[in-house]
């Protein structure tokens, strides 16, 4: 393999050998190898004519100006650069994105469209509310269409993304508790499937996490939950459909105990796509829950961001929401941001300004698009498409819970595996080499090398047909025993493995020129 002075593979291992076409250069296919900018880039050169700095050295107080390293390019190589980065990653635009959990779905362009009109995208946070009012009507409609699809009293649109959402849904709830002389409060009930965020965020604010313990089939065991209730717990965080894909069949139940115990029920709404027009999460005793905008109304998500995560409130809880929400007065739509009672204020805001407007206005261009009914169709198909999946591969693969549907995510264990030496992570590398972005691996961790599969609703029949067809010619070869096909996977991709708990806990933000470098 070549390697870079930087130690980064230009070639996959192999592959050049393999096809005996030679790359001196690292390109593949049409695939070109890509270094980084700092070095691509001239230190003399500079893609733009501009005049000599004139300027007074006396005006930068004797300070003088060093170099700032910027690396100079011509436009067509800058461009070049970010479409060959852009080639090295998969894209929903490209195919099918199956990770479970994260709801990868088509963004229409129709979205993107309305985000760039000039009245939203161009508007100052700081304008005043009377030159704003078209941007405080999309809010005030948005608010509408989630309290309405959820069945829930309030809105709280500003955090910025699910995990964002959990922290203000318990906030909320410790401010309730503290302002009903409930602050002794100190444990947050979370089941064992659930989402890394959950414990994170009850233990950021402060709580004590303790695991309810799961069923055979995958649910909250209701006789843990009930001997774990106690005078000391604040909440529940359950998601519901839950992180095996599973809708909590007892979750009235579930509510029911909660508040009998003095408790909230904040449930984790990552997967309401799975539910949106069909169930509301209000008449099921729900007391807050997050919705991922990303996840659920198709908004761009991926990277770590931008997303928003707007958080439903029930009516014992709306009273404490953050500020800013948008009211209506005698000029028109106001923003409140600062309100009168004493609990609003509880716990201060979630973010400055109003939250992600972008993605406002993508996910209600989303809920416009489709109305009520093409929503309820949404999670129809989604559940309709994983439930494909689990049929098309449950005689290859083994299904963690293989009785009865799934709801939108299908969800395998690695038994199927067992005696092959291949794992989870063997097989997911080597559907990279056959096109396909990999499932969620090892989540929930409940499950035993579990593969999580989410084709969401956007998915034609040909492309999961596509996907099946791919994933079953796998299993077979595994079967048959070609270990290496699998633990030297990806073959084909520009990157072999990478040491991504190294890349994770020590990244390399800071790029140093190297001394006598170009
Ligand atoms: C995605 C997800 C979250 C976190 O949401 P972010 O928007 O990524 O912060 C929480 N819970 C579940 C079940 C999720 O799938």
């Amino acid at each position: 393999m070549t390697m870079q002075n930087i130690g980064r593979p230009t070639r996959p291992e192999g592959a050049a050998e393999s096809t005996g076409f030679t790359s001196l250069t690292g390109g593949r296919g049409l695939l070109q190898d890509e270094p980084l900018i700092f070095e691509l880039g001239g230190w003399t050169k500079t893609g733009v004519d501009l005049p000599a700095a004139s300027g007074d050295a006396a005006d930068l107080a004797g300070l003088t100006r060093a170099g700032v390293d910027l690396p100079g390019l011509s436009e067509p190589e800058a461009v070049r650069h970010y479409v060959r980065l852009s080639q090295k990653n998969h894209a929903i635009d490209l195919a099918l994105y199956p990770l479970g959990s994260c709801t990868m779905k088509h963004n229409p362009r129709l979205n993107e469209k309305a985000a760039r009109l000039p009245g939203f995208a161009d508007l100052h946070p700081l304008a005043p509310v009377a030159t704003a009012q078209g941007a405080l009507q999309l809010m005030d409609r948005l608010a509408h269409w989630l309290k309405t699809l959820t069945g829930m009293p309030a809105v709280a649109l500003t955090p910025k993304a699910g995990a964002h959402g959990e922290l203000c849904g318990l906030l909320c709830i410790k401010a309730a508790h503290e302002a009903a002389g409930q602050g002794h409060r100190r444990t947050v009930l979370v089941p064992t499937s659930a989402h890394g965020t959950n414990p994170a965020t009850a233990a950021f604010v402060g709580y004590s996490v303790q695991e309810i313990a799961q069923t055979e089939d995958g649910r909250v065991d209701l006789a843990d939950l009930e001997a774990k209730l106690g005078p000391d717990v604040a909440a529940i965080m359950v998601t519901n459909p839950n992180t095996c894909g599973l809708f909590e069949r007892d979750v009235i139940e579930i509510a029911r105990l909660t508040h009998a115990a003095g408790a909230y029920f904040y449930c984790d709404g990552a997967n309401f796509n799975a539910i949106v027009g069909r169930v509301r999460p209000g008449d099921l005793g729900v007391d807050a829950m997050h919705i991922n905008l990303h996840k659920t109304f198709s908004t761009p998500h991926g990277g770590g961001g931008p997303g928003a995560g707007p958080v439903v409130l029930s009516e014992a809880l709306a009273p404490f929401a953050p500020a800013p929400w948008v009211v209506s007065g005698p000029d028109g739509l106001d923003l409140v941001e600062e309100a009168a009672a004493d609990a609003a204020q509880a716990f201060g805001r979630m973010s400055a300004f109003q939250g992600q407007m972008g993605m406002f206005v993508r996910a209600y261009a989303y809920m416009r698009s489709h109305g009520a009914d093409g929503l309820r169709q949404v999670a129809e198909d989604a559940v309709l498409n994983a439930n494909y999946i689990k049929a098309r591969l449950s005689d290859v693969m083994t299904p963690a819970f293989p009785d009865g549907p799934c709801m939108h995510e299908a969800l395998f264990d690695d038994a199927w595996l067992d005696g092959t030496g291949i794992t989870t992570l063997d097989f997911a590398k080597a559907m990279i080499d056959e096109g396909f972005h990999p499932m969620t691996m090892y989540f929930p961790l409940v499950v035993h090398g579990a593969m999580l599969i989410e084709p969401t609703e956007t998915e034609s029949k040909r492309e999961l047909d596509r996907f099946c067809e791919a994933l079953r010619a796998l299993a077979a070869t595994a079967k048959l025993g070609d270990v290496e096909r699998f633990k030297g996977a990806p073959h084909l991709a520009p990157m072999r493995r990478l040491d991504e708990t190294l890349a994770a806990r020590k990244p390399k933000l800071v790029w140093k020129r190297e001394s006598g470098g170009a």
